[in-house]
């Protein structure tokens, strides 16, 4: 895959070829790993201003400055749309982040997890270790393997599944596929939600028309959540949610202080919020 990442006299950046003539450039101090695995170029660079960062391919996947709102609104608004999640499913998301706040939920029985690149797994574990401390939960079953084939051998074993994955370029493609969400339908249990990443509906419109475009004809309820990320192209990301019965636009249970105490970006007030979406945008769906 072609790598979309340049750097020049200290800054990095990402040229997005949804987005022609713009780049998003973070100014680096050092590289810190640099390395393909058999699955992708993984880069680690510690960051001027903003923390270190982690690349994949060119793309980046999070910097420690703003990787709260990503990470948070991908585990609270799912796990709290559902009204009691005890077994849970996470895919991709190697560097730990969705585990970490999904883990601050204490109803939560059983997290497996399933990422395709233990390479990024490992990486995390040196050299993000506020990311990866998300690991250290013993109710987490750790797989190596592809997201798509782990989740066809499920039936009815989780209420809540996290999807965490990558751009629809190289391993993440297959996660953006119509027979992987219908694997996801045939692995939630009753009142099951679902949660995947869901690009920006700037740089992606066509991607968010086709998730929602899927999600609509396999699910009951189908909504597009929008986080802001400022390192992300676009300064914006989307959670493309659906679910067999719970409203997804309303949290279904109080947050307990002490949770809401930890988070910086989520709160049941941007759960909701994060559902209104701007004029241009409410079109895709409506055009579905
Ligand atoms: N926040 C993110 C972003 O910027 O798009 C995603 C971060 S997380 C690092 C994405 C993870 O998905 C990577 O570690 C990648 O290896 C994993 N992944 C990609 N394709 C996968 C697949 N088919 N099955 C499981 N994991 C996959």
């Amino acid at each position: 895959m072609k790598n979309m990442g340049k750097i020049k006299d200290g800054w990095f950046s990402e040229v997005c070829p949804m987005w022609p003539g713009i780049a998003l450039s973070v100014e680096i101090n050092k590289v810190l790993y640099s390395k393909k695995s058999q699955f992708q170029q993984i880069d680690v660079y510690e960051t001027k201003n903003h923390g270190r960062m982690l690349v994949l391919d060119g793309i980046i996947q999070l910097t420690l400055s703003d990787e709260f709102a990503y990470q948070e609104m991908m585990a609270h608004v799912p796990l709290f749309a559902h009204p009691d999640p005890k077994n849970i499913a996470v895919i991709g998301g190697g560097d730990g982040g969705v585990l970490r706040e999904a883990g601050r939920h204490k109803g939560i029985e059983t997290i497996d997890f399933c990422e395709i690149d233990p390479q990024v797994i490992e990486i995390s574990k040196k050299y993000l270790p506020e990311m990866a401390r998300g690991f250290d939960d013993p109710r987490i079953k750790v797989h190596i393997g592809d997201g798509n084939a782990f989740i066809r051998e499920k039936k009815e074993a989780y209420d809540v599944i996290i999807v965490d994955s990558s751009d629809p370029i190289g391993p993440g493609e297959v996660l953006f596929k119509k027979p992987f969400y219908q694997g996801l339908k045939h692995a939630l249990k009753e009142n099951g939600v679902v949660a995947t990443q869901g690009e920006s509906f700037f740089l992606f419109k066509e991607t968010v028309a086709h998730l929602a475009q899927i999600t609509k004809e396999l699910f009951l309820k189908q909504a597009y959540s929008c986080i802001l990320v400022p390192t992300y192209p676009g300064g914006n990301i989307g959670i493309c949610l659906a679910s067999l019965g719970p409203e997804l636009k309303t949290p279904a249970r109080k947050i307990p202080k002490e949770l809401q105490d930890q988070l910086q970006y989520y709160c049941p007030k941007v759960h909701e919020a994060s559902f209104v979406l701007p004029r241009f945008a409410q079109k895709i769906f409506e055009d579905i």
